[in-house]
């Protein structure tokens, strides 16, 4: 309890203004040339991943090339401005506050919080909650001046990692709370909403919880059925409907509530249903809840149905504009991803280290498993895995700060991989511990089962893995059709039709783009780089066919659209990676040669898979989803694989450099 006293004087002393910003909507080519040719489902992934814009965004958004490393991936490029150098966006101050609240708020979850207690009693123990409130931990972003801690996305990246270290149903309790509970008001809300309710909100004196979806809509949000309806006198909307499954929906004094309302289209005088935010308060009236649900995990975090009967809720708790509630919506989940891929880096850590202080304590057949080459390559595995969700969660909040508008495809990446990457982590830490793995008491099969949902909720990834496809595509498809308007008339833009049909027909001539990134990635990752450099020209060149093949029709090619999503996840790893190590590397950093190692190995194995996802010959295998099952499964040999344990497959010493490198890396300071 000290510690936590502790932090939150440290907290208040010195407490300042964050340097978040809110990002203006994200928007994307031709979204109406999108919509004319989107099925429903495809409709539901745009909105949903917030790709609804205002015609001032579209206009502004198109006035600008994007920054984005992931949609230049699909053209071809290499945009390299928001990615390289790896970003490092604190000044000296925000660093040295970050410092002091490392310490604490690490001791705390040591010393106070209990993770199995919590599990146990499926809630949180009162005395951690209190604990929490008085680190300030329920207002990490809220500005200083309302009550909060003021942290930039970098700085709350870092917290949100010593919690995902520790307990992921913590994790949602907070990050239902301010990740997705009261970010719209932070976002989105007038002067006068954020003085009314961040203080308390700040404090943890009141829990918030975001309210979208419904019994009968989940991915397809757009769907919704709870309503809101002006008054006649146009002073409050009655509200009626309920939600499923809302995190803190037990516990929480406000909600951000999404309902459709009646929206009069100003130029036709048609009346239409849009979906509109609102903030609703407990004490209105009219709001009730239903009992804690039992779940597989997280079990520690309230989540339960929510109710709404006939409750006034004054036309000022509109959140952003009326009918612009998708807007609303998908920003404050497009805005919080990086946070998830945070904690998850650090359960991974968590995860890795028992992992570790198992193999190198069992013993069988007189030996320590760690001596064991199978060992040995499953710990080199889930540290790669926990060193490229790291990195991108850094790369996206970092993005975030330093003021770039696109990086929804970046950080709908970053909560897929880091998703799938620490359940991974778990399983193989289950296994490497092997019976002892799936008792309780290390605590690794709450964490596996904690683990789940994270694929499921803030976007499936299935639905994201979508978007991130299609959002590519589209960008894609807008230079393509602007290629087929300058055939229309080659003379007027001859200067265009050189350069691209050069472009293009180099790459599919196989002799390269001309890419590089050579000068950019630091020398001794030159050749991981080639192969990021590779593997990108070659995804560029099956988007391309693909688009010129299916047209508008791509969007219901799902199983083209899921190996394309998978190509371009491991090729934007690969990407960070390279940055981050590159940084490393040139800064002299003591876990520099490490990083080159983890990412050597992950641009290696990866150029591989994306080179056998991508392998789509016309005439031989035209559909994708065959190319698994035809592939010949050209593995590179374990040794050249894992350049850790190269020297034999069981070499202890090189197995003694990882355990004593990844030390090092666990120990670095903030
Ligand atoms: C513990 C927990 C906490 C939650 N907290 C909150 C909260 O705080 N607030 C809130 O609003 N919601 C919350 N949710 C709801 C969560 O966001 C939804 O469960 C999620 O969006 C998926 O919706 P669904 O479960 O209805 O699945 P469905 O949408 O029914 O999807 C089922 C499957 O079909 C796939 N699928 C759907 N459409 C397509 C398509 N077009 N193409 C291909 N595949 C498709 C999906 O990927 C998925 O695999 C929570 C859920 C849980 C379990």
């Amino acid at each position: 309890m000290q510690t936590a006293r502790m932090v939150h004087k440290v907290g208040l002393q010195l407490l300042r203004q964050g340097r978040a910003r809110p990002q203006s909507w994200c928007s994307f080519w031709g979204l109406k040339t999108a919509r004319n040719f989107a099925n429903k489902a495809t409709e539901v992934v745009l909105d949903k991943t917030g790709s609804v814009s205002s015609a001032k965004d579209k206009d502004t958004q198109n006035e600008m090339e994007s920054k984005s490393f992931a949609v230049g991936m699909f053209k071809g490029q290499l945009t390299t401005e928001q990615v390289f150098p790896y970003p490092s966006v604190l000044n000296e101050e925000q660093m040295q506050f970050l410092k002091e609240l490392v310490g604490p708020v690490s001791r705390f979850f040591e010393e106070v919080n209990n993770p199995a207690k919590n599990d146990s009693l499926e809630k949180v123990e009162d005395s951690t909650m209190q604990g929490l409130k008085e680190l300030g931990a329920f207002g990490l972003q809220v500005p200083s001046e309302l009550g909060g801690v003021g942290l930039c996305n970098t700085q709350y990246a870092r917290l949100v990692e010593i919690v995902g270290m520790h307990d992921l149903a913590v994790g949602i309790v907070l990050g239902a709370h301010q990740s997705i509970g009261f970010k719209g008001i932070l976002l989105f809300g007038t002067d006068a909403q954020k003085k009314k309710y961040l203080p308390k909100l700040a404090s943890g004196e009141n829990l918030a919880a975001f309210c979208l979806t419904e019994p009968s809509s989940g991915s397809d949000a757009a769907s919704i059925r709870t309503t809101a309806v002006p008054s006649s006198c146009g002073k409050y909307f009655t509200l009626n409907g309920s939600k499923l499954w809302i995190s803190n929906g037990g516990l929480a004094e406000v909600f951000t509530v999404f309902a459709k309302t009646p929206v009069k289209d100003a130029s036709s005088g048609a009346v239409k249903e849009k979906i509109t935010a609102f903030v609703v308060e407990r004490s209105f009236g009219g709001v009730t809840n239903g009992p804690g649900e039992k779940k597989m995990g997280i079990k520690a975090s309230n989540t339960a149905e929510v109710y709404f009967d006939g409750v006034q809720v004054p036309a000022e708790n509109v959140l952003g504009e009326v009918g612009g509630g998708f807007k609303v919506a998908m920003h404050i989940l497009n805005n919080g991803r990086f946070g998830m891929a945070a904690a998850l880096a650090g359960t991974m850590k968590s995860i890795i280290a028992k992992a570790v202080d198992h193999a190198a304590n069992r013993i069988q057949f007189g030996d320590k498993i760690h001596n064991f080459g199978l060992i040995q390559e499953k710990l080199a595995r889930m540290a790669v895995l926990q060193y490229v969700t790291e990195s991108m969660a850094y790369m996206v909040s970092s993005n975030m700060d330093q003021g770039f508008k696109d990086f929804q495809i970046e950080a709908a990446i970053s909560k897929i991989f880091g998703s799938e990457a620490a359940w991974t982590v778990t399983d193989e830490c289950i296994q490497i511990m092997g019976g002892m793995g799936f008792m309780q008491e290390p605590g690794v099969e709450k964490v596996l089962r904690d683990l789940r949902i994270f694929r499921i909720f803030e976007g499936t990834n299935d639905i994201l893995r979508l978007f991130v496809a299609l959002q590519g595509c589209m960008d894609k498809g807008k230079e393509l059709t602007g290629l087929g308007k300058a055939l229309k008339n080659p003379f007027g833009n001859a200067g265009l039709l050189l350069g691209e049909a050069g472009k293009q027909f180099r790459r599919r001539a196989g002799l390269g783009s001309g890419l590089s990134l050579s000068g950019i990635v630091h020398p001794d990752l030159s050749r991981s780089g080639e192969l990021a450099v590779g593997a990108l020209e070659q995804f560029a060149t099956v988007v391309e066919t693909k688009l010129i093949k299916f047209k508008k029709e791509i969007v219901n090619e799902q199983f083209l659209l899921h190996r394309l999503a998978d190509s371009a996840i491991d090729l934007y790893a690969m990407v960070v990676v390279l940055s981050r190590a590159s940084r490393s590397l040139s800064e002299g950093h003591p876990t520099a040669q490490h990083e080159k190692m983890l990412c050597d190995t992950w641009c290696i194995e990866v150029r591989a898979e994306c080179f056998k996802r991508t392998e789509v010959r016309e005439g031989t295998v035209s559909n994708p989803f065959f190319i698994p099952m035809f592939s010949s499964r050209q593995q590179p040999g374990f040794g050249k694989l894992w350049p850790a344990c190269s020297q034999t497959p069981n070499s202890t010493s090189s197995f003694e450099t990882l355990k004593a490198s990844l030390r090092q890396w666990w120990k670095r300071e903030v």
